[in-house]
């Protein structure tokens, strides 16, 4: 025991915390709204149904064996994958300067890729990267650990519960040449607030003129708007424009794989011979972090994204999900607005897009709703719109009311 006695308790994690807070309760009517996970109508995790086809496929192939995946992983998946975010008509996929590294879900992209920034980038000055304020808390983590300084940009305005355009593009002016940014592709997580296209082009015009790195982080591909083409519509603009980035990928929300850790990340470099070097070093830092990933998920998705039949079911899933989110953005807003006639201003609920609504309330109005109404959220009033369904969403929408009244 002498030997730890200089290590101090961590506290624990504050969404698996409160999943367990939720999970204690004994309430009939309570209601889970933190964790970032899909649920059906009956608040059940839902296997996709071309998830289920593509696992049958696997249990019936009598050739596949468990051997090691390659260490950049499948490369029936990674190519595939790589087309799916950056478009297969892409410059940089047809030129063949897309390194694809298969990773421990979007996490293990987003390690993966600070560490290679980490040993390889040309920093001006010392090593940071620039995050959304808010930001996946999680971002934070992974940067420190690696080195690299987490510091922040402007991004939610508590103002208008909208995009602090204005301070994001001050940011991105204001910060030394050859910064990095890390930028979510879609459906921003915490606040759903994604800049709209007109702005994406004003953000990628200063990115250009600063040389900045791009850094994006994609873990809601299809997930945000219901089309996969659209949700990666920044990612393949920065791409078409020349900047350099990368992309971070996950498919735990998209393909429901959230345990199998499924997921890619793609350095774009500017030419072939660039990323055959970039390449090696990325097996380099792998081989000495995982070796090899695990094959079952990478097979299924790269299933799925090699069969046109299983692709289309996938799209249809994909449809599904992103579908009951935007339906419950609808009613959660008709009642508020129309019913309860609740006070202030509720059209960023259907504003705001993907799996995450920022509600705005105050963080005293978050512990209410917890403690008085069983209702489990995160204290900075961000809400998983899949925790609400046809049975709960009038409890939720009556104890919102009541706590902002
Ligand atoms: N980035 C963001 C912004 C996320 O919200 C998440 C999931 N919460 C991830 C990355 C990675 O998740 P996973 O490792 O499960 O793919």
């Amino acid at each position: 025991a002498e030997l730890w006695q200089n290590v101090p308790l961590a506290p624990p994690d504050s969404i698996f915390q409160l999943t367990a807070a939720y999970k204690a309760d004994t309430f009939k009517n309570k209601v889970n709204l933190g964790v970032g996970a899909y649920r059906d109508n009956d608040n059940k995790p839902w296997v996709l149904p071309v998830v289920k086809k593509a696992t049958s496929i696997l249990l019936n192939d009598e050739a596949l064996d468990h051997e090691y995946l390659p260490i950049l992983g499948l490369k029936d998946f990674t190519s595939a994958a790589a087309k799916l975010i950056i478009g297969s008509d892409s410059p940089a996929i047809k030129e063949d300067r897309v390194v694809s590294a298969q990773t421990i879900s979007g996490t293990g992209a987003n390690h993966l890729g600070a560490l290679f920034l980490s040993k390889f980038y040309k920093w001006n000055g010392p090593a940071k990267v620039y995050l959304s304020n808010p930001t996946w808390a999680n971002h934070h983590a992974i940067f420190k650990n690696v080195g690299i300084e987490p510091v922040d940009y402007a991004y939610y305005d508590p103002k208008t519960i909208g995009l602090d355009f204005n301070g994001f593009i001050e940011a991105l002016k204001n910060a030394p040449d050859r910064s990095v940014f890390l930028l979510h592709a879609c459906a921003h997580n915490p606040t759903g607030i994604d800049p709209t296209q007109e702005q994406w082009k004003a953000i990628a015009e200063v990115i250009g003129a600063k040389k900045h790195y791009s850094f994006f982080d994609c873990a809601y591909q299809g997930f945000a708007s219901g089309d996969l083409d659209k949700d990666a519509w920044a990612v393949r603009y920065f791409v078409e424009q020349g900047l350099p980035l990368l992309v971070c990928q996950s498919f735990a929300k998209n393909a429901g794989l959230y345990g199998e850790r499924v997921g890619a990340l793609h350095i774009v470099s500017s030419d072939r011979e660039t990323a055959n070097r970039v390449g090696s070093q990325v097996s380099v830092l792998q081989r000495s972090e995982i070796s090899n990933p695990p094959s079952h998920g990478a097979r299924l998705v790269s299933l799925i994204l090699n069969d046109a039949g299983l692709f289309e079911e996938w799209k249809r899933d994909i449809q599904t999900m992103a579908g009951r989110i935007i339906d419950m953005r609808k009613e959660l807003h008709r009642l508020l607005t129309e019913e309860l006639r609740t006070p202030g201003n509720w059209d960023h609920i259907v504003n705001q897009i993907g799996m995450f609504s920022f509600t705005g309330i105050q963080p005293e109005q978050s512990k209410a709703l917890v403690e008085k109404s069983h209702i489990y959220l995160t204290g900075n009033g961000r809400i998983s719109m899949a925790g609400l369904n046809s049975h709960n969403i009038r409890y939720f929408a009556g104890e919102l009311d009541g706590v902002v009244r």
